[in-house]
């Protein structure tokens, strides 16, 4: 089976020839027809993370390699192991890739997306920069009806991230603002689930005006480039029209951390999504008179995409806008998010 990989820190992405899965038990495999291209593979590619301090290389982090890259899968099943149940070969899927260990006080509560020992798609087993992906049980798969399917393999990651991060700000009153920093994929997805859920006072926050373009288009009711006012807490406060319900901070780096912190009312929440990574000064005693609550989000549960899905078959939810490359090129597309010239998301198509 031919692949794109990565075969150690920095080693870029090569061909790789693997064995093609085949199921045992309740396994599927899926042939890939669309994978999107995230910022966790652009980390990934460049060969680590910056938790704070200095980066983690994929070696200290244990990955397996070759490790195929892809986690916003869109496929077909080709096969399924003698115990698979409510699955046919032929049945087109999106593929939840935050799959648990399956045996941990997380995963058996359903939320694989908390598991310690997560063996997600793309990460830490083969990803959808393959022919070919193995899931191990067809509750990972999640029926996208009619939807684009470019569109519906990025709901795997970027929907869900935006979904995930838009739920833990809820409830706030429809018309109580709420900030978006970050008017990329992830933010413009947001934007547009904040108002299928009803929200009509969205603030978006970008350094880009063509982000921003894309965020007014997505449903912000205001957009403010942070570049170009002399000061943006001041800016967003007065554009708000009233307390900020809450931030969300798509890119989380010392460079929006302070902004995301100084805005939300007392009582108020941030909730940090974005990887960009860094450390920031947290202003101890001003978080506890604020009562600011601090809220992380990674990905969301099964349970989180199947209600967003369910949310996009209904139609109202806006696609992000959405490029399709082939495979080959993969590291183009890697290199234009990094350099953060791409708008929306970009899939891979085959
Ligand atoms: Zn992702
Ligand atoms: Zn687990």
């Amino acid at each position: 089976m031919k692949a794109l990989g990565v075969t150690g820190s920095g080693s870029g992405l090569t061909d790789v020839d693997l064995a093609a899965p085949s199921p045992t038990g309740t396994e599927v495999v899926l042939q890939v027809d669309r994978c999107g291209v995230c910022h966790s593979d652009v980390h990934l590619w460049e060969g680590g993370f910056d938790f704070g301090g200095e980066t983690m290389s994929l070696e200290a982090m244990q990955i397996p390699f070759p490790l195929v890259l892809g986690h916003e899968i869109l496929g077909t099943v080709c096969e399924v192991g003698p115990d698979a149940e409510d699955i046919a070969v032929g049945d087109r899927r999106i593929v939840y890739p935050w799959i648990g260990c399956g045996h941990c006080v997380k995963c058996a509560s359903g939320r694989d997306d908390l598991c310690p020992d997560q063996q997600a798609l793309g990460i830490r087993k083969p990803g959808g920069f393959g022919e070919k992906v193995c899931v191990p049980h067809s509750k990972y798969l999640v029926d996208p009806g009619d939807i684009d399917p470019s569109w519906a393999a990025t709901l795997a990651c970027s929907g869900l991230t935006a979904y995930g991060a838009v739920r833990k700000c809820l409830p706030a009153e429809s018309d109580r603002p709420v900030v978006v920093i970050g008017a990329g994929g992830v933010g413009l997805s947001a934007i547009s689930i904040l108002r299928a859920l009803g929200h009509s006072n969205i603030l978006a926050v970008d350094i880009d005006d063509q982000h921003l373009a894309a965020a007014q288009d997505a449903g912000a009711a205001k957009t403010i480039n942070t570049s170009s006012v002399p000061d943006p807490v001041e800016t967003l406060m007065t554009a708000a029209g009233g307390p900020i319900a809450a931030v969300i901070d798509f890119v989380n780096g010392p460079m929006t951390a302070p902004l995301a912190f100084a805005l939300p009312e007392k009582g108020g929440t941030v909730v940090q999504v974005g990887l960009f990574g860094g450390a920031f000064p947290l202003p101890l005693a001003g978080m506890a008179v604020r009562a600011i609550s601090l809220q992380g989000s990674y990905v969301g549960s099964l349970q989180e995409l199947r209600d967003l899905v369910g949310l996009a078959r209904t139609g109202r939810l806006r696609p992000p806008p959405i490029a399709e490359r082939q495979k080959g090129e993969a590291s183009e597309v890697l290199a234009g998010l990094r350099d953060g010239k791409i708008v929306g998301r970009v899939v891979l198509e085959g």
